[in-house]
């Protein structure tokens, strides 16, 4: 006789445009992995049918999703309430059921920190290239780290100033990026990503020494020119990708309570993007 009908939970992500995305092998894999009955989906969601696929979350059996660009600020007032994680960083990346109430949260933040929380010793003083909507996760969680001294640099001005208005750090500018002092150090652009500005860095070679914590949000490639020479010059490094996969594991605890195996994560991750996979120090 067959075993008592077990439905399969539904989660997903939503966004525009999708293609590139690794969430649903991240959660997919999880599901097998912990043996978990849930299937992970990519909802491609154009911004103007955005309002309607949270109203159809409402009726339709889906359990969580994952939400990227561009919704992660316009899904904030279609939501029963945000954390105050996600409130702070102005952006949701994750909804999740609470009591009936569908709740917005944002692990973006959780996965920034986490390679900085495992190294134990948070940074005092930190420098921030680029003020788009990464770099203000990552100034939340600098905050929320207790580093002290924060100073954001952007190529237009107007919008470092604007962020570290709204944050109560320091901003710079762009030309004078290299002559500040922090110990760490934070790519929050595309430069050194994949395709044109592969061969970019946000710093010149001579910034690095050995006291610097050199931490690229670009995970494709994984080994970017901004880690290469931050490593060479004897500095400690984390990749995006050790950020990307904590922020799908901190989802997937939300959604199942349990805790994704990091290492084998990440493994799978560099696989599928085809890094090498020797940055990490
Ligand atoms: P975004 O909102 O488009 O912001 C991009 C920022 O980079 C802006 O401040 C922009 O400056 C600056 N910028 C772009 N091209 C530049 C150039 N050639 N020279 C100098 N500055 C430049 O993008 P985002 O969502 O913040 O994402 C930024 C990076 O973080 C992306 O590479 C993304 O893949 C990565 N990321 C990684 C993770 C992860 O899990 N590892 C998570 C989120 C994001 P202007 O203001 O002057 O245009």
């Amino acid at each position: 006789m067959p075993g008592p009908f077990i439905p399969e939970k539904v989660y997903g992500i939503i966004g525009h445009p999708l293609a590139q995305t690794l969430s649903p092998l991240l959660h997919n894999w999880g599901f097998a992995r912990l043996g978990v009955k849930g299937s992970y989906l990519a909802f491609p969601t154009p911004p103007e049918k955005l309002a309607a696929f949270i109203q159809a979350v409402r009726t339709l059996p889906v359990s969580g999703l994952s939400v990227t660009i561009p919704h992660k600020e316009a899904v904030m007032p279609l939501l029963d309430g945000v954390s105050d994680l996600a409130r702070r960083a102005g952006a949701v990346n994750t909804l999740a059921w609470e009591d009936g109430r569908l709740m917005g949260h944002n692990t973006d933040v959780t996965g920034f920190l986490a390679p900085l929380l495992e190294r134990g010793q948070a940074p005092e003083t930190a420098l921030v290239l680029g003020a788009g909507g990464a770099a203000k996760g990552v100034l939340a969680g600098l905050l929320d780290l207790g580093v002290s001294q924060i100073a954001v640099a952007n190529r237009s001005l107007r919008r470092a100033q604007a962020l570290a208005g709204t944050f109560g750090v320091r901003a710079v500018a762009w030309e004078d990026r290299a002559q500040v002092c922090a110990g760490l150090v934070v790519n929050a652009t595309p430069m050194g990503m994949k395709g044109k500005a592969e061969g970019e860095s946000p710093l010149p070679e001579d910034f690095w020494n050995p006291a610097h914590l050199a931490y690229d949000l670009v995970y494709n490639p994984r080994d970017t020119l901004f880690l290469r020479q931050a490593k060479a010059a004897g500095a400690e490094v984390v990749d995006g990708l050790a950020m990307f996969a904590a922020q799908g594991a901190a989802q997937f605890k939300l959604w199942t309570g349990l805790t994704l195996p990091m290492e084998e994560a990440e493994r799978l991750l560099a696989q599928a993007l085809g890094l090498r996979e020797d940055t990490r120090s």
